[in-house]
């Protein structure tokens, strides 16, 4: 992130205004007010309004895990989900990479105009890029991949929608590349791409490609300064669209290498050098009686009081403890807090 801010991403004020922003504009899209489309906005109004874990060290809360709605659009989710995506094939690459493999990234763009409708540009870039990736020379030539779509705005072109992909490829050659996205955008029905429209370059750094090939959906400046009406219209092109994919096997490779390591989590109890708990454990525990849980939610809850963006959650967390401490019946309270934690 390009952020000075160096709190809670949840508290970042640029972030806080990017999804009022978001919320305003879903609210006034063109979509049909369904109960999933309800359930999306009721999520974004309440990411990070909870806590979900907490982080220990020497026993003590050192971190309180809030909430993710999960949200696309969602500009907390969508960083942290980006990040751990690249991060899982951060791992995956440099692996790859020892075993001497090698990488390229690939941008594809197309012409586009001030004027031109967000929806139709985003229905011919991921129609072409289906053509695109079901090609003979895709396929003999790249042998794993991930993808991004970016849209990004600007005052004077407008929409533009672009794809990113690091892929690990044979010597697959920079000319057969542009001939096959300029076909493929044809067949799409999409505007003539100039042969500048594919754009071809060797990767030596895993991290620096994954930072180009896996970017965030939407830049958080942008949702911060783009028109009003250019925001619903983003946002209405974009909804159920997978903006970022990644091949099967390295999302496998990904999944596995996670598993691992929340292998190596579990079975961590309240003692002294735990690093992880879940808060709906945690309460669970303060409500049989527990003194060391409600230890750490005394904690938890003075954490969250020294930082201004997390004073409103300190105080529904002392509320919660009242509640648990006055509460004899076994299922006082139950269900409010639960949450879901998302990891990718
Ligand atoms: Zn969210």
């Amino acid at each position: 992130m390009e952020s000075k801010f160096d709190g809670d991403i949840f508290d970042d004020p640029r972030m806080i205004a990017a999804r009022n922003r978001v919320i305003l504009a879903l609210e006034n899209s063109p979509a049909p007010y369904t109960k999933r489309f309800r359930a999306k906005l009721n999520g974004l109004r309440q990411c990070g309004d909870y806590p979900v874990a907490f982080i220990l060290s020497q026993g003590r809360v050192t971190r309180v895990l809030r909430n993710q709605c999960g949200n696309r659009g969602c500009p907390v989710c969508d960083s942290l989900r980006a990040a751990r995506i690249r991060r899982g094939l951060g791992e995956v690459v440099a692996e790859r990479m020892k075993a001497g493999a090698r990488f390229s990234l690939i941008t594809l763009t197309m012409p586009h105009r001030r004027g031109d409708m967000a929806q139709k540009l985003v229905c011919h870039l991921t129609a072409a890029l289906r053509k695109f990736q079901q090609t003979e020379g895709f396929k003999q030539n790249v042998r794993s991949w991930a993808r991004g779509i970016e849209v990004p705005w600007s005052a004077a072109t407008g929409f533009h929608p672009h794809a990113h992909y690091i892929v690990e490829a044979k010597l697959w050659p920079k000319d057969e590349i542009k001939r096959l996205w300029i076909d493929c955008m044809t067949r799409a029905g999409g505007p003539a791409v100039l042969p500048n429209g594919a754009h071809v370059k060797g990767v030596k750094d895993a991290g620096k490609g994954l930072m180009e090939a896996v970017g965030y959906p939407f830049k958080v400046m942008d949702l911060n300064t783009i028109p009003f009406l250019e925001l619903v219209e983003l946002l209405y092109a974009t909804r159920n669209r997978r903006l970022v994919s990644v091949c099967r096997t390295w999302s496998h490779r990904i999944r596995h290498l996670l598993e691992d390591r929340a292998a190596e989590s579990a079975g961590l109890d309240l003692a002294d050098g735990t690093d992880w708990l879940s808060f709906a454990e945690v309460r669970l525990r303060a409500r049989t009686g527990d003194r060391a849980a409600l230890r750490l939610m005394f904690e938890a809850a003075e954490l969250l009081e020294r930082g201004a963006g997390t004073r409103a959650l300190a105080q529904g967390l002392r509320l919660l403890i009242k509640g648990e401490m006055g509460s004899c019946a076994p299922n006082a309270g139950r269900n409010s807090a639960g949450g879901r934690q998302r990891e990718y």
